[in-house]
């Protein structure tokens, strides 16, 4: 079975995300404090420290996902080509797909026109879904980029191989937080939804259980070009 998904009512969320930051940041911290204790009480072990440290970084990661939502959004819209755009961000992610096993096939047509945009915030939805394509096939496979001009809109299908996302999962995606990785944020599809959303696009995902996962981004084209 498919599922699909559509998201724009959960993104006015400032409150619950505000709570949620609290609650991710609040778990590493009570982690730390009750290593320091250990420490401090002469239970001395060399892994702790390794512990502390990484628990340092999750809370790290998670202040620095927030704070690409708290800036200031859509800065400045331009008229922008998204061939060499997604070329580029495959460049960007070479080494870890190949790090992976996963090879990356682009499909650009090249004759599809603008769209206006912020390039960086769209740079960071591809990057954001490619990342979790290569994280969803820890076994290597392959993602297929194509890019299409469908009449007034421009159209970017992500898909992978990977292991999926259970019919019970898939309306779960977009909550921030919600996240199945031990070193996940679950903030990477929430930020790009209010990115797509911003841009007057659309984004949508289908996924099979271990066949795959497609994301959809329709973005309007620019109008000077339609
Ligand atoms: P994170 O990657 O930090 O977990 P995301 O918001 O990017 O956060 O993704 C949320 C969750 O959605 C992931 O933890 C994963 O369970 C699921 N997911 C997203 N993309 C894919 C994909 N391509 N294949 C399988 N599961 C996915
Ligand atoms: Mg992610």
């Amino acid at each position: 079975t498919e599922e699909l998904l559509r998201k724009s009512e959960k993104l006015s969320v400032v409150g619950q995300l505000a709570a949620g930051v609290a609650h991710e940041i609040r778990n590493p911290l009570t982690s730390i404090r009750g290593f320091i204790q250990f420490i401090q009480e002469g239970n001395y072990k060399r892994e702790y420290f390794q512990t502390i440290l990484s628990e340092l970084d999750r809370i790290q990661s998670v202040v620095n996902e927030f704070l690409v939502l708290a800036k200031p959004q859509v800065i400045n819209f331009t008229p922008r080509n998204l061939s060499p755009l997604l070329h580029q961000v495959v460049e960007l992610l070479q080494t870890e797909a190949i790090l992976n096993n996963v090879q990356i096939t682009v499909e650009l047509d090249e004759t599809a026109t603008m769209v206006n945009c912020e390039e960086n915030q769209l740079k960071q939805v591809f990057i954001n879904i490619l990342k979790n394509a290569i994280e969803a096939m820890p076994n290597g496979g392959r993602i297929t980029i194509q890019l299409q001009q469908l009449g007034d809109s421009l159209s970017v299908r992500i898909q992978d191989q990977g292991e999926g996302i259970g019919e019970e999962r898939i309306q779960k995606l977009g909550e921030p937080f919600y996240t199945t990785k031990e070193k996940g944020t679950g903030l990477g599809l929430m930020i790009s939804y209010k990115i797509i959303q911003a841009h007057q696009g659309n984004m949508k995902i289908s996924s099979q259980r271990n066949k795959g996962t497609t994301v959809e981004i329709t973005l309007p084209v620019c109008a000077s070009f339609a």
